[in-house]
């Protein structure tokens, strides 16, 4: 067996400085390389990981990207009005790896580059950052009108009740839709949850 030398304390402990913790100051006279979001943006590279946006009609609902994605951010979600279940994801999981967006077979789910996500701290603020995407023509709308890279919805509304949500966008356009359940198995009828009682 090998023997495993240990470096003895003098060699490793630095030698006390009185002069390195005033480098310090030469900071206060840089500009900061840290920006004001969001009142101030910086214009992200071309391709930049952002936000998601989902062509609802192309989404079959496979599955494949709630699969692969390594964070566990998206959710399978049964909307009244549409035959397959389309991804919700949740911001406060996604880690902007697009590997859903490249498993995506049919180039339904895909991304833009916009990129900012910020709070007040008010608590229905955090859910508009756990959505079904809206589709790409719309977000690109959006930000090419305004042009700040934010995220597109103003607020959002889930009613826990009814289960219906309302997208408040910030062009002030209104989408409504319904939420019937979670999951890859389509949700239960109410005849059929009377069925079983
Ligand atoms: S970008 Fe990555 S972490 Fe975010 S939802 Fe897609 S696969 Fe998951
Ligand atoms: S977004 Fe793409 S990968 Fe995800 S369920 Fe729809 S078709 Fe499948």
């Amino acid at each position: 067996m090998t023997e495993v030398k240990v470096a003895p304390e003098e060699k490793v402990r630095k030698k006390p400085s009185f002069v390195k913790p005033w480098l310090g100051l030469k900071y206060l006279f840089k500009r900061p390389v840290t920006i004001k979001i969001p009142d101030e943006k910086i214009d992200p590279a071309p391709k930049y990981r952002g936000f998601h946006t989902l062509d609802w009609k192309k989404c079959v609902g496979c599955n494949f990207c709630g699969q692969i994605c390594p964070a566990r951010a998206i959710e399978m979600t049964w909307i009244e009005g549409e035959k397959r279940p389309h991804p919700k994801i949740d911001y406060g999981r996604c880690t902007f790896c697009q590997f859903c967006v490249d498993v995506c077979p049919t180039g339904a789910l895909s991304f833009i580059e916009s990129y900012i996500l910020t709070t007040t701290w008010r608590e229905e603020e955090l859910e508009l950052y756990d959505w079904v995407p809206i589709p790409p023509d719309k977000f690109r709308e959006m930000q090419e009108k305004f042009g700040d890279y934010r995220f597109p919805l103003e607020k959002m509304e889930f009613n826990r009740e009814t289960k219906e949500v309302t997208y408040y966008l910030r062009d002030g356009e209104v989408m409504k839709f319904k939420i019937l359940g979670y999951g890859i198995k389509p949700p239960k009828s109410p005849a059929e949850k009377a069925y079983e009682k």
